[in-house]
């Protein structure tokens, strides 16, 4: 499908894949007028991401695509640990029921399945241009916007450009951004297998990370009978060679063989550390992969990227729609990369800390680590759910105040209901009922003292906070607590300050 002449536009994105297919429907359904590109006519085939999280579930929730997109999901089963000696020293669970954002927190899935909802989904926004097996060639930005060229000729004119394209970025590139490299770098093996009945059988009931000095290696339980595994390869092995079927079933070979399954892909990748110096450069925004890129020992390089398009989307469409405006906008615009930045440093350093657990190569040091994780936890090894190593928001359009930057549960309410269902995503006063105030002009309000939630999952939230009511953000992060009324008008008035 050829893109329409379009000429004028309110945002262009480079990119077609997770990041710009979610960006261009949270823009499209808030109003906004998209011209969003592939060079590829059609998404790309390889299960690459196979777990995302809760966080990603309620932005899917918010795109009205949930229904179609669980299907393709299955809860992701306990990772257990071994060390040298073949005996558990960690194991990452899941947070327990009642589950805080209204959707199981960790589930697999195969991101072909749920990229092709997206883009029908997409499809359907008569407000976003979607031109697919075209490629930007070019790019150059003024004041009041930016031209780009497409391999057809065509041109396209936009206020802003969002780069989602991949981690070749080449408006990254472009715009002559480095990457902060927080020094990790691998070669890995990543095989995908289609396992018969026979295989599943001698294969283990949870996902396993081999911390095995000679070979660290990861076995990830997919949805119904794909299994991955990610195998570490030695300086002295040929990446290429590898990944031929004979020696991928060569490495497969203590778990499964030919008999037992079939080979979906296999491909050796370098797992990097790399983050963005600057993720906007005047109407030039990046994110996803074109922003970062980590390992994927927690499996959430695609959920940062999202993660980074619902932080954007909001702001753009505030500045756009004049909601903002001035040096406010500015500064909302910017708080896009300052927030993002600074999140995925921390989390990339959390994954890398887990990576350094897994791959240690030097036999005393991982005898010493394992002791070190058995000491620590008295010989009787704890649960640590996967969500407890996220990192809340430090810096940006957050109050200081208890809670502040952490992501706000959704509740389910009363009738059944979960609250983005019946509130939507807009700025939402959520008070307990005993912080009565005015709130100004584009905040509504939860009182779930009148609207009671089912669970106890924001009742949850606000006794660990110690607080009674939460300025949430449209993307669901909170921007401040109280729990006095003074509370709530110092906040509301450092809100107004903020955004007028
Ligand atoms: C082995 C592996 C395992 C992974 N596991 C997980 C996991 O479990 N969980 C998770 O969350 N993530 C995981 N990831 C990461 C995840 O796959 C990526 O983070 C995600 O695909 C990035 O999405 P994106 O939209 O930023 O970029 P991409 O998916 O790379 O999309 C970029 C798009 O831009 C297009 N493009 C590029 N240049 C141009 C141009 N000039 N003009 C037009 N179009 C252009 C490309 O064709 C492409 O479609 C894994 C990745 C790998 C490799």
């Amino acid at each position: 499908m050829r893109a329409q002449a379009v000429t004028q536009v309110d945002v262009a994105i480079v990119g077609c894949g997770p990041a710009g297919v979610v960006l261009a429907t949270l823009l499209g359904q808030a109003g906004v007028q998209v011209h969003i590109c592939d060079r590829l006519p059609g998404i790309y085939e390889i299960p690459r991401a196979i777990s995302l999280d809760h966080e990603i579930l309620r932005v899917f929730q918010q795109m009205g695509v949930i229904d179609q997109i669980l299907p393709f999901t299955e809860p992701f089963t306990n990772s257990e640990f071994f060390g040298v000696d073949g005996q558990l020293i960690r194991r990452m669970t899941m947070v327990k029921p009642p589950f805080p954002q209204g959707y199981t927190p960790s589930v697999v899935f195969s991101q072909p399945s749920v990229e092709r909802v997206l883009r029908e989904h997409l499809a359907s926004l008569a407000n976003v241009n979607v031109a697919l097996g075209l490629a930007m060639t070019q790019f150059e930005q003024d004041e009041t916007g930016v031209t780009l060229h497409y391999e057809d000729g065509q041109e396209v004119r936009a206020q802003y450009v969002v780069a989602c394209d991949g981690g070749a970025s080449a408006v990254r590139s472009e715009l002559n951004i480095g990457l902060d490299d927080l020094d990790f770098d691998e070669p890995w093996l990543v095989v995908d297998v289609l396992v018969n009945e026979k295989g599943l059988a001698k294969l283990p009931p949870t996902s396993v990370q081999y911390c095995e000095p000679d070979r660290p290696c990861t076995l990830v339980i997919g949805p119904q009978n794909h299994r991955r595994w990610e195998i570490s390869l030695k300086s002295d092995e040929d990446p290429v060679q590898a990944a031929t079927p004979e020696a991928t079933w060569n490495f497969l070979k203590r778990w499964i063989t030919p008999e037992d399954g079939t080979l979906w892909r296999q491909s050796s990748y370098r797992f990097h550390a790399l983050v963005a110096e600057r993720w906007r450069e005047g109407r030039v925004f990046l994110a996803g992969d074109a922003a970062h890129m980590q390992p994927p020992f927690l499996g959430q390089g695609m959920c940062q990227g999202i993660r980074d398009v619902a932080n954007l989307a909001w702001k753009l469409t505030s500045v756009l729609q004049g909601k903002v405006k001035g040096q406010a906008a500015e500064r909302l615009l910017d708080s896009y990369g300052d927030e993002r930045k600074a999140h995925v440093h921390e989390l990339t350093s959390r994954i890398k800390g887990v990576g350094a657990l897994i791959c240690e190569r030097d036999v005393e040091k991982a005898l010493a680590r394992d002791h070190k994780l058995l000491t620590d936890c008295g010989g009787i090894v704890k649960d640590t759910p996967r969500q407890d190593i996220l990192p809340a928001l430090t810096t940006g359009l957050i109050f200081s105040s208890p809670g502040a930057g952490t992501l706000f549960p959704q509740p389910r309410l009363q009738q059944g209901q979960l609250m983005d269902h019946v509130h939507g995503c807009p700025w939402l006063w959520v008070t307990d009922g005993t912080v009565q105030t005015d709130v100004p002009p584009g905040v509504s309000t939860l009182d779930l003292s009148v609207d009671e939630e089912a669970e106890g999952v924001v009742a949850l939230w606000m006794q660990r906070h110690g607080v009674h009511a939460a300025l949430v953000r449209p993307d669901h992060y909170v921007f401040a607590s109280a729990t006095h009324v003074s509370e709530a008008q110092q906040l509301f008035a450092v809100w107004r300050a903020q955004l007028n």
